[in-house]
This record gives C-alpha cells, sequence and structure tokens, in this order.
C-alpha cells in the first residue's frame, strides 16, 4: 500500500499539529456555544474524530453521507444524499468537518439542504482546501493546509475505496491509476 505513494505531502505529525491547532481556535469560537459537528462521510471520519479530541467545550457530533465522487478521481458531476443528520439543527451552532474542498459541489449542497433548517450559525471546518478547482463560491472558515491540484489519498481520503487508513496523506503515483 505505502509503494503506492509517489510523495508525502502531510506526515502523521503534520496533521496532528494541524489539527491541534485548529481545535484551539475552535474552542475558543465556540466556548458557549455547544456546537454540533458535523462530519461528512466517509472521507471525514478520520479528521472529525482527531479533531473534537482537540475541541475543550462541550460538542456534538452528527454525520451525513452525501455523494458526489463513484470510484473514480472526477467528480461525476451529481451530488446524492445518502444519509441525513440524526439530530436537529434548529437553533443549534453547526460546524461541518470535510476531509477535502475541491469543486465545492458536495459542500454547497449541504449549505443549501442546512439553509431550510434554521441552524444559528453554520460554519466549515476542513482538513484540506483545494481551491485550484473550484466551481462554487464556498470558503472554508477553518482549512488545515490548501493542497496542490493533485489527486490525494490518506488520512480517510480513498482511491478506489482504499488508502483511507494509511495516516498521512500523499500522492499517488501514475501507475496505479493506469491499472484501473
Ligand atoms: P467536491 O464536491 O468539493 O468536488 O469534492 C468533495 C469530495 O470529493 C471530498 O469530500 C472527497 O471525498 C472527494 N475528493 C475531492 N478531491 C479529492 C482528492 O484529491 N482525493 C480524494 N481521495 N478525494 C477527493
Ligand atoms: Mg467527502
Ligand atoms: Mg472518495
Amino acid at each position: 500500500m505505502n509503494n503506492d505513494i509517489k510523495e508525502i505531502l502531510y506526515s502523521k505529525e503534520d496533521i496532528a499539529a494541524v489539527t491541534k491547532k485548529l481545535g484551539t481556535q475552535i474552542t475558543k469560537d465556540y466556548a458557549d456555544k455547544k456546537p454540533l459537528v458535523i462530519c461528512i462521510l466517509t472521507g471525514a471520519v478520520l479528521f472529525m474524530t482527531d479533531l473534537v479530541r482537540e475541541i475543550d467545550t462541550y460538542c456534538e457530533i452528527d454525520f451525513m453521507d452525501i455523494s458526489s465522487y463513484g470510484d473514480a478521481t472526477e467528480s461525476s458531476g451529481q451530488v446524492k444524499i445518502i444519509k441525513d443528520l440524526d439530530k436537529s439543527v434548529e437553533g443549534r451552532h453547526v460546524l461541518i468537518v470535510e476531509d477535502i474542498i475541491d469543486t465545492g459541489r458536495t459542500l454547497e449542497k449541504v449549505m443549501e439542504l442546512l439553509s431550510h433548517r434554521d441552524a444559528a450559525s453554520v460554519k466549515v471546518c476542513t482538513l484540506l482546501d483545494k481551491p485550484a478547482r473550484r466551481e462554487k463560491v464556498v470558503t472554508p472558515d477553518y482549512a488545515g493546509f490548501e493542497v496542490p491540484n493533485e489527486f490525494v489519498v490518506g488520512y480517510g481520503l480513498d482511491y478506489t475505496g482504499f488508502y483511507r487508513n494509511l495516516p498521512y496523506v500523499g500522492i499517488l503515483k501514475p501507475e496505479v491509476y493506469a491499472e484501473n
């Protein structure tokens, strides 16, 4: 699995450090707000679980699954709701947690859905921001790293369902795509 990686962009230590920094900022910003932290499945699950451990105030967790990618490295252009939230966001301070914002389609869809549900506030925290390919006007309130225009895997991000369990974020070797 590690042999399929051309270059490590962010090590386990880099990710831990940036997550701690984001958590500290979020702790300050949400001190009296008891935020509802929403993890966008599946990619953000590793980041969210590490991030909430750096948030030192009351918060709740919920999950939403919105899919715009099949197994390919390019978005299908269609955004589907696979799993909605269990909790109500009404009157709540919502913090959406994403693995990466690429075209912005997924986030735009989530924002649109939530806009009808009377949250007190909605903000976005993403581990990775890839602004080069943005199609929609969406900007994260908190971002770990700005990534180059490359398809990355690891720490939650997959290619054909694999590589999510890599502890770092890296770029796949081109020959790995050629095999598929
Ligand atoms: P968007 O809707 O912003 O184009 O993409 C959002 C979703 O597409 C992310 O949550 C992620 O699951 C997937 N995605 C976008 N860019 C990448 C990438 O470079 N690598 C991987 N593995 N997934 C990506
Ligand atoms: Mg995702
Ligand atoms: Mg994916």
